[in-house]
């Protein structure tokens, strides 16, 4: 098994390029806030727990999301590996994660602090197939149908707000980004600029995977 991971600050990019590559590498996306925020819906005791550092911007604890990481690769699609989005973001997770998976590409998209809270408080999604749109950047063809699946059921998160998306960064900076020289050291990390066309990005992060 080996997998991929795609690292970044909130809002970088990761669930919009993982969409795109996903069909590439064959390996299916994972994303544990998208597994969070269903454990939330669906009131289980990890969406319980959970829900209070999500709503503050803070990082659920490593326990919850290691638990959730060793469930997901027993099932029988992750046999090949899988691209994981949002995971790990701290050192014990990167930590419990080889123990579980070869990693062979770490994929950092680098987007300035100064361009993540426009791109987060204009972004929406399709509640159906979880199509990621911008209102400026990236809207959907017609308004309030999404591009992907025909749905008119567009939603926004209730952590993409300013104050939660500043918590957010400082999580990132304090806790994620001394990950970037962990797996620096192993050779596997490639750093991408995040801040340009969405279909820039993706070229570079399929030749980075070659
Ligand atoms: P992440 O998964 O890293 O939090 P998303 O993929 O959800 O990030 O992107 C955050 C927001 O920014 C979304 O509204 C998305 O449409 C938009 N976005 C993604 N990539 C770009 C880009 N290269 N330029 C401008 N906006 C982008
Ligand atoms: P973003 O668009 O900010 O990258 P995500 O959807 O990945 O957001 O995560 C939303 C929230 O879920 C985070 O702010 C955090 O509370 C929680 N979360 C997601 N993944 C992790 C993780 N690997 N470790 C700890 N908390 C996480
Ligand atoms: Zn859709």
């Amino acid at each position: 098994m080996t997998s991929i991971v795609l690292f970044g600050p909130p809002g970088a990019g990761k669930g919009t390029q993982a969409t795109r590559i996903t069909q590439s590498t064959g390996l299916p996306q994972v994303s544990t806030g998208d597994m969070l925020r269903a454990a939330v819906k669906h009131g289980t005791t990890t969406g319980i727990a959970a829900k209070e550092f999500m709503d503050a911007g803070k990082l659920v604890p490593d326990s919850i999301i290691i638990d959730l990481i060793r469930d997901r690769v027993k099932q029988p699609d992750a046999v090949n590996g899988l691209m994981f989005d949002g995971f790990p973001r701290t050192i014990p997770q990167a930590e419990a994660l080889s123990q579980i998976t070869d990693v062979s590409h770490v994929i950092a998209i680098e987007v300035p602090d100064s361009k993540i809270v426009e791109r987060i408080c204009g972004r929406y999604s399709c509640s159906v197939c979880g199509a990621v749109f911008h209102d400026k950047f990236n809207p959907t063809t017609s308004q309030g149908i999404c591009n992907e699946c025909g749905s008119s059921e567009l939603k926004r998160r209730a952590d993409d707000n300013e104050a939660t998306v500043t918590q957010r960064l400082d999580a990132y900076h304090q806790q994620t980004s001394p990950l970037a020289e962990w797996y620096d050291g192993q050779g596997i990390f490639h750093r991408i600029d995040g801040d340009r066309e969405i279909d820039e990005i993706t070229k570079d992060i399929l030749l980075a995977l070659q």
